[in-house]
């Protein structure tokens, strides 16, 4: 357990901060949330390594880093309603129910959601509720939210996801072709939409409506 929390403090060290993603709150999280509970039993050890890893389901839980930016982009103060859609293994989830308000996370993939669900649970993360579906169309009952961040890479915008965001608010989504995405930040302000790309990426497909075909 202490090899383990020493690892993490590496990985803020060495992955994050050397980097150069600076906000307390966010490395606060990262020391914080264990990874490796979320990780397969096998792959315990690996769990700080800079990469990402298989959680099964042909799915991956993001590298740290990705994670930490995609976080860090979001600029969260405590207050917010967070929609998230691709809960996977629940690491994002863990980091920012650390950090909003409520968080609504999405995963088509029944087992891993249930499977996230557990863990979470188990660490007492209490501000969560877990939603089985389309992610692409958003989850119209609780919305409009601050912020959407999307885990998984998507060919367009899903027209839903700008609908249920609301006005000040920004969502985090990796855009562009099946295997290689730009990860970009779309804003809402006085109704405008503006959109702004960042770093590139690779994620897993979202398959469903507005995303890839299977
Ligand atoms: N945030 C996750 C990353 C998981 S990978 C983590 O921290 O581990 C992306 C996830 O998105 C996969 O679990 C995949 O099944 C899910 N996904 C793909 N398309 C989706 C959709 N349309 N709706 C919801 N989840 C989707």
């Amino acid at each position: 357990m202490e090899k383990l929390a020493s690892l993490r403090d590496q990985m803020v060290d060495t992955q994050l901060i050397a980097r150069g993603i600076s906000d307390p709150g966010v490395l606060a999280a990262f020391r914080k949330v264990p990874r490796h509970e979320f990780v397969p039993p096998g792959l315990q050890d690996s769990a700080y390594d800079d990469s990402a890893l298989p959680i099964g389901e042909d799915q991956t839980i993001s590298q740290p880093y990705m994670v930490a930016i995609m976080t860090e982009l979001l600029k969260l103060k405590g207050s917010e309603k967070v929609l998230e859609v691709g809960t996977g293994s629940g690491y994002q989830a863990a980091i920012l129910a650390e950090l909003c308000r409520k968080l609504y996370t999405i995963e088509r993939i029944g087992p891993l959601s249930k499977r996230a669900e557990g863990i979470l649970k188990k660490l007492n993360y209490h501000n969560v509720e877990y939603i089985i579906g389309d992610g692409t169309e958003g989850f119209s009952p609780s919305a409009p939210y601050d912020s959407i961040i999307v885990t998984a890479g998507c060919p367009q915008i899903p027209p839903p996801l700008i609908d249920q965001l609301a006005e000040g608010g920004s969502l985090v989504i990796p855009v562009g072709e099946r295997f290689y995405q730009t990860l970009t930040v779309v804003t809402k302000e006085k109704g405008k939409i503006k959109i702004e790309p960042s770093i590139g990426c690779v994620f897993v497909p979202l398959v469903g409506k507005y995303g890839w075909r299977d």
